[in-house]
């Protein structure tokens, strides 16, 4: 069977392109290898999406985002695109479970968490390392908690784990937050809420779980171990140093810039019927909203690239 629409991840763009291509009766398949919602899927509150609710949580926008384009006809399956073929008229995107056919393809693949990228990080995920609060912040009901980063992320999942943390602390390597001032004002308001400033995570200690961490100051040069509580023994780093591009089996295929794919304002690479949307593209604000957006207009310009050139 040869799709209309390939969409290739199901995040806010590539679920909004599935909702206006299955609308306009495009014959259209999602394609999501991990949870729904992609980055969405892991957020806390979503108070700047217009017409949600002020208690939205993002697994709460990305359930109602799948139901609305699979009640439209939208197809969804779960599979891991590993290659991409675009060089015939008909495109191929081949997955793990099977190969896909389209006459256009969107590129929805978003973009994945930051690693700090010190010694220790790795062996300690999902062992006291985090990088969704969401996940994982409920396991650390009355404990102390580290996050790192000084951007929007940082301080909304920050501000969210004092719902749960006896004491949270930001780690930034600045003296000053990058986050919106408004978001600012809540955290220093909050009093669960501390910082260590100019300050870097150098090494992440720990055998079967985080047992400690080295930071320095990056003006003094002070080096610092730090501990869990005494009492507790146990703590997490949840880590919102921001995003990569998820964009590597597209290197060499669609024309990049520093991994980000590279569209025009009607999402369309250098590849005539093959758009990107969200946070994989090049942009100037990566939100929900503009995800979504740029997966409706993609949508709408496959349509017309269908038009064009099938009929
Ligand atoms: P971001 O805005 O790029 O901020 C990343 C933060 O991590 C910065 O403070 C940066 O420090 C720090 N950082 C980067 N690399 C680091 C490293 N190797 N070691 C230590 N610190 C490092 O990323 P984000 O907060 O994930 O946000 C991504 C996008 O989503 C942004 O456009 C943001 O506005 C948006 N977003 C919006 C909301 C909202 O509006 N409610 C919520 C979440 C995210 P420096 O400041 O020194 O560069």
């Amino acid at each position: 069977m040869v799709y209309d629409v390939i969409i290739i991840g199901g995040g806010p763009a590539g679920l909004t392109a599935g909702l206006y291509a299955a609308r306009s009766r495009l014959k259209t398949i999602i394609i999501e290898k991990d949870v729904d919602g992609g980055q969405i899927a892991t957020t806390s509150d979503v108070e700047n999406y217009p017409g949600v609710p002020a208690d939205a949580t993002g697994p709460s926008l990305v359930a109602r985002m799948v139901e609305q384009a699979l009640g439209f006809g939208a197809e969804k399956v779960s599979d891991e695109v590993i290659e991409v073929d675009f060089r015939d008229k008909i495109k191929i995107v081949k997955g793990k479970e099977k190969e896909y056919q389209g006459r256009t393809v969107i590129i929805a693949t978003g973009s994945v968490p930051r690693a700090i990228g010190c010694p220790g990080e790795d062996k300690l995920v999902g062992r006291g390392i985090s990088y969704c609060a969401t996940c994982d912040g409920p396991f650390f009901e009355d404990l102390e908690v580290y996050v790192v980063g000084g951007g929007d992320a940082a301080v909304e999942e920050a501000m969210y784990l004092t719902k749960f943390a006896k004491k949270v602390t930001i780690i930034h390597r600045r003296d000053e937050l990058r986050a919106a001032a408004s978001i600012q004002e809540k955290a220093f308001a909050n009093p669960k809420m501390n910082f260590i400033w100019d300050s870097v995570v150098t090494e992440i200690k720990g055998e079967e779980m985080l047992e400690s961490f080295i930071i320095k100051n990056v003006k003094t040069g002070e080096v610092k171990e730090i501990f869990p509580d005494e009492d507790d023994g146990v703590f997490a780093i949840f880590v919102y140093i921001g995003h990569l591009p998820s964009t590597g089996i597209f290197e060499g295929v669609v024309e990049m810039d520093k991994g980000y794919i590279l569209t025009n304002e009607n999402m369309e690479t250098n590849i005539p019927g093959v758009y990107a949307a969200g946070d994989n593209r090049v942009k100037s604000l990566r939100q929900v909203v503009t995800a979504a957006a740029d997966g409706a207009i993609a949508a709408m310009q496959a349509e017309k690239y269908i038009e064009d050139n099938f009929k």
